[in-house]
């Protein structure tokens, strides 16, 4: 049997992400649905060591849908990886009369949580939030939809100057492990070549691809590439590798960096957020622990957590295949 639950903390943690602000305020809203207490907890586990709460009702997360980042803070918290941080911030949720917990972030921060229902039985549940769409368990995670959409507008300025200056442009984007945001805003900002962690396409295919746009009459390229792409060179070098290669093309590198994170949630990721919250809190309603919400197949479902931490989301390789085609 478990146990009533009465009042439910939520944090943010790790990374930031759009639609955080959402995802909190879908939480806080759903336990004044069903008349439970919520309470959220500043700077992730940090602040859950230093008993940092605050009670929220559902006027205390007013205006906040559409504002990017995270109002309770996100921190990394090297204490809560030790028995005795986390035997303080055991503590303090006991002080605060707090019955479970909802955790808003990536696998580092599911890892975190796991290990502490491990040792005080202490229910939680998950919320995946990150830009980099590297969760397993769900096919969106939160935030990831806002930043391909910023990264698609910011490479669309880009190819107005590109194509005025007859340039090769090569923009990196966010993704050390995984190449979803690199594919994904690839296509749809019209890339010439998108390089991703997931595929060694090899710089003689870059090089060939690169031929084939001036013979073909390109007079302007863009090309993508994740942080942790294959090639074994950053960005900087991959500018001077194609220079030498091709004197005559204008390389310009663009590092697109923390912007990525930043800017109000899509209305994807606010609609997102807002329905992992309500499975959330619902779903400890139901005495459930040690899960993960996600999307799957445009339904909310449940993963174990453990499975979310090391399961693998692997990169749709039909979209390499419409890259190809579309830059032909
Ligand atoms: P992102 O995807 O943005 O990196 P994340 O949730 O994976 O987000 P991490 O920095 O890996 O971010 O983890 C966030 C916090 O979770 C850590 O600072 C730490 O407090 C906690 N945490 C992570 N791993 C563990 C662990 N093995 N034991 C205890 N706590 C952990």
């Amino acid at each position: 049997m478990s146990k009533t639950i009465k009042k439910i903390g939520v944090l943010t943690s790790g990374g930031d992400s759009p639609g955080m602000n959402a995802a909190i305020r879908s939480v806080v809203r759903t336990c004044a649905y069903h008349n439970i207490g919520c309470v959220g907890i500043y700077r992730g586990y940090q602040g859950m060591i230093e008993g940092d709460f605050k009670e929220l009702g559902p006027r205390s997360v007013n205006n906040i849908i559409n504002k990017g980042g995270t109002f309770l803070k996100s921190a990394r918290s090297q204490e809560f990886r030790t028995p005795e941080g986390r035997k303080l911030a055991h503590e303090n949720l006991v002080k605060e009369g707090i019955d479970a917990l909802i955790v808003i972030g990536g696998d580092g921060s599911f890892t975190g949580g796991l290990i502490f229902n491990t040792e005080y039985d202490f229910p939680v549940i998950g919320i995946p939030g990150t830009i980099d769409n590297d969760i397993y368990g769900t096919s969106h995670t939160l935030g990831y939809d806002t930043a391909l959409n910023t990264v698609v507008e910011v490479i669309d300025k880009i190819r107005d100057t590109a194509s005025s200056h007859n340039r090769l442009f090569l923009v990196e984007v966010m993704g050390r492990d995984a190449g979803h945001i690199a594919l994904n805003a690839g296509i749809g900002a019209g890339a010439e070549e998108i390089l991703i962690p997931e595929e060694d396409l090899g710089l003689e295919r870059l090089l060939e691809s690169l031929k084939k746009s001036k013979t073909t009459g390109k007079t302007s390229s863009i090309v993508v590439i994740a942080e942790g792409d294959k090639t074994g060179k950053n960005v900087f070098e991959l500018k001077d590798y194609v220079e030498s290669n091709f004197p005559e093309y204008d390389v310009r590198v663009s590092v697109l960096g923390h912007m990525q994170r930043g800017g109000a949630p899509s209305c994807f990721d606010r609609v997102l957020a807002s329905r992992l919250g309500v499975k959330a809190v619902e779903s400890i309603l139901e005495g459930k622990s040690n899960l993960m919400v996600g999307l799957l197949n445009d339904k909310i479902e449940l993963t174990p957590l453990e499975q979310a931490i090391k399961g693998h989301t692997e990169i749709n390789k039909e979209l390499l295949r419409v890259s190809d085609i579309m830059s032909i």
